[in-house]
């Protein structure tokens, strides 16, 4: 699978993201031809691949479908990519074709009947669209990093951003270590690259994710910054979109990020989405997390002491292996200090292959149901409470959908799948996906907002 230098085959991003398919999961193989425009596609569609759960497979032979990258500048380039795509048909038998020459599809298909589909250059979301369709995406909601209608398409609007793969903590209820390995983070240049060329190309939200997102850059031996995240999250911030911060583990160097997000003029959005997964000490100590809560709430005080319209999501796990009722009410305790603008809350179970399988004192079923009743109690009237606060309000919103009903939009506080919306149901016919609007909030509910187009 080769045709480019080696330098420049994104295939051979195996070398930096390993091979760890997990049993069951699907397999693309990606032969990348022509510029580095080219590259820079190839390797946006292997991110949104793995992002979406798909393993990259470093041969024909693994994988399920093979995507050829084409170039079609020159005849001896077009003939090369005619190869390419009749090695991969041979090689594999499941082909799909895109890039430059895909801008010809008779060319493509008088050679090559039995290709799969043929999309042109920067149709990511029809390559995506192809990959679909030829393998069915298997979603593990234990390890995927995107919600299960994630892999349905983004939006053109907003897009994710993965920075690297992998996780060095061991968290027992996790398995991500074990099947994505180790910390590897992506090249900030390669990261930053991938992220103008979305904003070019007209997204207007760029949301970042990886496994342990402020400890990116952290696996670089001899790095210059200590932290890498904090310059990243600044060269990010100034591409003119907004920029979301996901799965933000709560180092102490998050407090860095406060005074960049408390900055109106750039785009990196005061979101901290920041698993805290519980607050007792035990419990974390169980879970093998930093079992600091108490620090926590100092924390979470400086940080809206610094950026007061934070706005903080969290996801916690109740009827953890031992979990008392005495430690289930610290959680809750925690929760009405924290005061939390968007919780999700998980009843515990186990993974194949979790360490925390093995715990003492697994909580029964109908306690279990019990705690995340009254956890999502709390966390609702909190979230009612807080919504409720914004009315009157006049505030920056991003469109997601427009239909004949009204404008379905989202506010900073609101990352697209997981949190709520702000609905215009008046004056919104002008308005398209991807508009930025201001709007006053007229009314609230206990996860979204309504609001009017100010003029
Ligand atoms: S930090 Fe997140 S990805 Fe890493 S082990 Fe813990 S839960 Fe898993």
């Amino acid at each position: 699978m080769s045709q480019n230098p080696p330098a420049l085959r994104p295939d051979l991003a195996r070398a930096a993201i390993p091979d760890t398919a997990r049993p069951g999961q699907p397999r693309i193989g990606m032969v990348s031809l022509g510029c580095p425009k080219a590259l820079v596609d190839s390797e946006r569609i292997l991110t949104r691949l793995r992002a979406e759960g798909y393993a990259i497979s470093p041969d024909y032979a693994g994988a399920d479908a093979v995507i050829v990258n084409t170039c079609g500048f020159l005849d001896s380039a077009k003939l090369e990519s005619l190869d390419a795509i009749g090695e991969a048909l041979r090689e594999n038998g499941r082909v799909i074709v895109t890039g430059c020459l895909g801008a010809e599809p008779e060319y493509i298909t008088g050679a090559h009947p039995t290709v799969l589909a043929v999309t042109g250059p920067h149709q990511y979301e029809q390559v995506l669209d192809a990959v679909h369709a030829a393998v069915p995406p298997a979603p593990d909601p234990f390890i995927d990093l995107l919600p299960a209608r994630g892999v349905s398409l983004t939006p053109r609007h907003y897009s994710y951003l993965k920075i690297a793969e992998g996780c060095d903590h061991k968290c027992k209820f996790c398995i991500i270590p074990d099947m994505r390995g180790r910390l590897q983070s992506r090249p900030a240049k390669a990261v930053l690259r991938e992220a103008e060329k979305l904003v070019e190309a007209g997204v207007r939200e760029l949301l970042v994710i990886s496994q342990d997102t402020s400890a990116y850059g952290t696996d670089w031996k001899g790095r210059e910054a200590k932290f890498p995240i904090l310059d990243l999250s600044r060269d990010l911030s100034t591409l003119g979109a907004w920029v979301r911060l996901h799965y933000v583990y709560p180092y102490p160097h998050v407090r860095d990020l406060i005074p960049l997000m408390a900055d109106p003029t750039n785009g990196l959005l005061p979101y901290l989405d920041i698993p805290f997964q519980h607050a007792h000490p035990d419990v974390l100590k169980r879970m093998a997390r930093p079992a600091a809560a108490s620090r926590t709430l100092d924390e979470i005080a400086a940080w809206r002491r610094d950026c007061p319209d934070i706005t903080l999501r969290s996801t916690f796990i109740v009827g953890y292996p031992g979990e008392t009722e005495a430690e289930f009410q610290t959680l809750l305790d925690w929760l009405d200090e924290a005061q939390l603008d968007r919780v999700g809350c998980f009843q515990y179970e186990n993974v194949a292959g979790a360490r925390s399988n093995a715990l003492p004192d697994h909580v029964p079923e109908a306690v279990k149901q019990d705690r995340w009743d009254r956890f999502m109690q709390k966390a609702q009237a909190i979230s009612e409470a807080k919504l409720a606060a914004k009315v009157g309000r006049t505030l920056t919103v991003l469109v997601d959908t427009v239909d004949q009903e009204g404008a379905t939009c989202r506010t900073m506080s609101d990352a697209p799948e997981i949190d709520g919306n702000l609905f215009i149901d008046e004056g919104f016919e002008g308005l398209s996906p991807g508009d930025f609007v201001t709007v006053e909030v007229e009314e609230a509910s206990e996860y979204d907002l309504w609001g009017r187009i100010r003029a």
